[in-house]
């Protein structure tokens, strides 16, 4: 059920509303917004009393039903786009200004697919920077198909993304591929990303909300929307606001690209989630001479953030190599962009 609030309500009021879904036997998520606060109202109806009561109360101005299977991810609940902020990296050698996605600018997180060394690292997360990226990406867990190829740096890895987050004030996103890693992991990351191959792993997907960072959540190889917003349901109701979906390509019948790029998730996702939506277009294709123009269709489709890989020489990289933009390549395509940003009203 989802409770809005009159406007102005003071803490001890939300509280006291609060109190009495507990009392009933539900879970109380607050959600505030410039204007009112929402809260949604999570268990199940069969077993507790109705909320309906509350619509009687003077801080009360509507109780209403959420009519899909997912809640706290529907617009229904929150009307508002969300935003999430990331907190400034401290220590480091330039200035940075907190990151807002799902705000004005669309965030562009770029780095490498996988983080191979010191030198690679730091090259690439100089590059971004200088091109404009506010986040740096790369893999020290990853999840391969095969065992027999490279599966990442692992804790090595999170120390080299801390020192580029260090020297350069980008703020770092780095996948997490199971719950032995989650503490580990959320120690160095400003954003956790839970893989394709994991989408639908519920229990990490609790463990990895559970630490309150912010959460990246792709779209599974098969999964449908429906069970998309449902597994990041899993994120919001666990008491993390701070999610976004990334789409990254599915399986289809079509074999030209690696996957095929779904790009109407963008307006339907934004439709029925208030969650911000993030786009992949280097596993979206599998190809770094198809990355531009999926980035230009969903900046112009309102992506509020770009997941780009990005290597200094990718013909060596150790995973996904024809995928990933040289630093030139990537340079270019920031300045390509700019258009295409302005046109769709973004930063
Ligand atoms: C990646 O970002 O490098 C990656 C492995 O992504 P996905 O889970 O989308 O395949
Ligand atoms: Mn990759």
């Amino acid at each position: 059920m989802i409770i809005v609030l009159k406007p102005q309500q003071t803490r001890q009021q939300v509280n006291t509303v609060c109190a009495e879904i507990k009392r009933l036997g539900y879970t109380p998520h607050v959600m505030r917004g410039v204007a009112r606060t929402v809260i949604g109202a999570i268990g199940d109806e069969r077993q507790h009393a109705s909320l309906e009561s509350l619509a009687a109360w003077p801080q009360v101005e509507s109780v209403s039903r959420i009519q899909k299977r997912y809640k706290l991810v529907s617009r229904e609940a929150h009307p508002q786009n969300s935003t999430i902020t990331l907190p400034p990296a401290t220590g480091t050698k330039r200035n940075s200004a907190p990151v807002v996605i799902g705000g004005k600018k669309c965030v562009i997180m770029a780095g490498p697919c996988s983080v191979e060394s010191e030198r690679q690292l730091m090259t690439t997360a100089e590059a971004v920077a200088e091109a404009g990226a506010t986040v740096l990406r790369g893999g020290a867990f990853k999840p391969r198909t095969s065992p027999y190829e490279f599966q990442g740096l692992g804790e090595k890895g999170l120390k080299l993304l801390a020192k580029a987050r260090k020297a350069t004030g980008l703020a770092v996103i780095t996948e997490l591929l199971s719950e032995d890693h989650v503490e580990l992991v959320a120690e160095y990351a400003d954003i956790l990303q839970i893989g394709a191959r994991n989408a639908q792993n519920f229990q990490l997907l609790v463990a990895a909300a559970k630490t309150g960072r912010p959460i990246l959540l792709k779209r599974g190889l098969s999964m449908k929307i429906e069970e998309w917003l449902l597994a990041g349901e899993y994120v919001l109701a666990n008491d993390n606001p701070n999610l976004m979906f990334c789409e990254r390509g599915i399986r289809t019948f079509e074999t030209y690209t690696r996957n095929t790029l779904d790009l109407s998730t963008i307006p339907i996702v934004k439709r029925e989630s208030h969650c911000p939506v993030v786009i992949d277009p280097s596993q979206g294709g599998g190809r770094a001479d198809l990355v531009a123009a999926f980035c230009k269709g969903a900046v112009a489709m309102g992506a509020d953030a770009l997941l780009i890989e990005v290597h200094p020489n990718p013909a060596e990289a150790w995973s996904d190599g024809a995928q990933q933009l040289s630093l030139e390549g990537f340079r270019e395509l920031m300045k390509d962009l700019k258009p295409f940003l302005a046109a769709a009203g973004r930063e």
